[in-house]
């Protein structure tokens, strides 16, 4: 792997990490300056509504007690009830859920959904706790949360290491603590639930399957297609595997993956069926799989390919490894995958980015879809579930396409303002109460 050594140096001299909302406020102030957001509005996005943070307690299997902190940020509502998921990981604090929940208000106004942001979670390892602990702490932190969530006030869903599963013990402790009578009326108080407790066909697919939606109308835009083309992809849970099911099916080659495990890489192809049933008998992990080499985590992103997907965690494209990304375009899987600084270098380096607020907004809108569902009584397929997935992502891309000639500006700038744009007309034509 060849690093320009004069750009190392800048590397290290100005390797100051960037938090992760002090990334989505950048992002944010630099959508509002161009498009002169009207600054009393601006003065209300810039900080969330409303930050709970809650310590429960949850008796291990062996009877010892130990105590648990959750987090819920409720960004803005000025659209609707907040949404956004829920994450059970060692990273999560208030800055984390903070930076989340804000690119929450962004996600759902840019896809046209009656939505503000919102997200959450838990300071926690899972792979270190049992499945029926993790059934305690879910249904705590659900309670200590009480009438914070609710269907028609916050409707939380699954992230990083929440499961379908998970959000059926939300859905099930919450209704258990209303009357008999209101129980039923409660179910869509979370999305991703399984099919069989109230869950949408596809809703498991969604994400994965808007990110390469988010590609297909990319590669149309710049007259190709993804037939052929090598891509890596870090991180492959939900996200990411449902997104190598999708490259695939487009003639897409997977050429190197990444996950909390370690790298590996095959320049003839990954494929992500094996390497799923590998992970099956593997706890989940990537790491020693025989069809592919190892590699050194650090060499991940500078390897040959068209299409970088990140789909894991925040701020992993930094000033690090930005200047080694061979990619034409990068599609943000994960929220937040690409840091400021990293951002301007990709830019510069003309680096297609598909922004996260629209790449990955084949989640919220499949979820906003299962609470329509919820609270109509309806079924929906999956046929008609993907279908109307697909042309609601078309018409966010169109938009963003648009704001991007209007404001000469980059796409992520340009998603933003189109999503800022609805929720400050919401205030003006509102006014601010009293
Ligand atoms: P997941 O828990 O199903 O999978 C996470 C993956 O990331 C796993 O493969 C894990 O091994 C890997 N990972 C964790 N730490 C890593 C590290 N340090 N380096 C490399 N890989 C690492 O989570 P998910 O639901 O697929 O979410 C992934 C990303 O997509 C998150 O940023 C999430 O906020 C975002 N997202 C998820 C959804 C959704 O519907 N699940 C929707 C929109 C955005």
């Amino acid at each position: 792997m060849k690093i320009n050594p004069a750009k190392k140096m800048k590397v290290i001299k100005k390797n100051q990490k960037m938090g992760m909302y002090e990334n989505v406020m950048q992002q944010f102030n630099r959508a509002a300056d161009l498009m002169e957001l009207n600054p009393s509005v601006r003065k209300i996005l810039a900080i969330p509504n409303t930050e709970i943070v809650v310590n429960f307690p949850v008796k291990r299997d062996d009877g010892t007690v130990e105590i648990f902190k959750g987090y819920r940020v409720q960004h803005n509502n000025a659209l609707g009830p907040y949404k956004g998921g829920l994450r059970y990981h060692e990273t999560v604090d208030i800055d984390a859920a903070r930076a989340l929940a804000t690119w929450m208000t962004w996600k759902t106004s840019l896809a046209g959904l009656p939505y503000g942001g919102g997200k959450g979670g838990v300071q926690i390892n899972p792979k270190l706790y049992t499945n029926s602990e993790l059934e305690r702490i879910t249904r705590r932190f659900t309670y200590a949360l009480g009438d914070n969530i609710g269907p028609e006030h916050d409707i939380p869903a699954p992230d990083v290491n929440t499961t379908p599963q998970m959000m059926a013990w939300i859905a099930d402790t919450y209704m258990s603590t209303k009357s008999t009578s209101e129980r039923s009326k409660h179910a869509h108080v979370v999305t991703g639930k399984p099919v069989g407790a109230g869950g949408l066909e596809g809703r498991d697919r969604a994400t994965g399957f808007g990110v390469v939606i988010a590609l297909k109308e990319w590669a149309s835009h710049k007259n190709t297609t993804l037939k052929g083309k090598k891509y890596i992809l870090q991180g492959i849970g939900n996200v990411g595997y449902w997104a190598s099911i999708f490259m695939q099916e487009n003639g897409a080659i997977l050429v190197g993956v990444q996950d909390a495990s370690g790298s590996i890489y095959n320049a003839e192809g990954i494929n992500p069926d094996n390497l799923f049933t590998y992970m099956t008998d593997n706890r989940g992990f990537i790491k020693d799989f025989a069809h592919a080499e190892a590699l050194p985590n650090e060499f991940f992103f500078g390897l040959e390919c068209d299409i970088v997907i990140p789909a894991a965690l925040g701020n992993q494209i930094n000033e690090d490894n930005a200047y080694e990304i061979k990619a034409e375009v990068i599609a943000e899987g994960a929220n937040g995958p690409v840091d400021g600084a990293a951002n301007d270098i990709l830019l510069e380096r003309n680096i297609d980015i598909i922004p996260d607020i629209f790449c990955n907004s084949g989640g919220v809108i499949a979820s906003y879809f299962e609470w329509l569902q919820n609270r109509n009584g309806e079924m929906w397929t999956m046929e008609e579930v993907l279908e109307k997935l697909e042309s609601k992502m078309k018409i966010s891309f169109k938009k963003l396409l648009k704001a991007s000639v209007k404001y000469n500006t980059d796409w992520r700038t340009a998603a933003f303002i189109e999503a800022i744009s609805r929720v400050e007309q919401a205030y003006l034509q509102r006014g601010i109460f009293p």
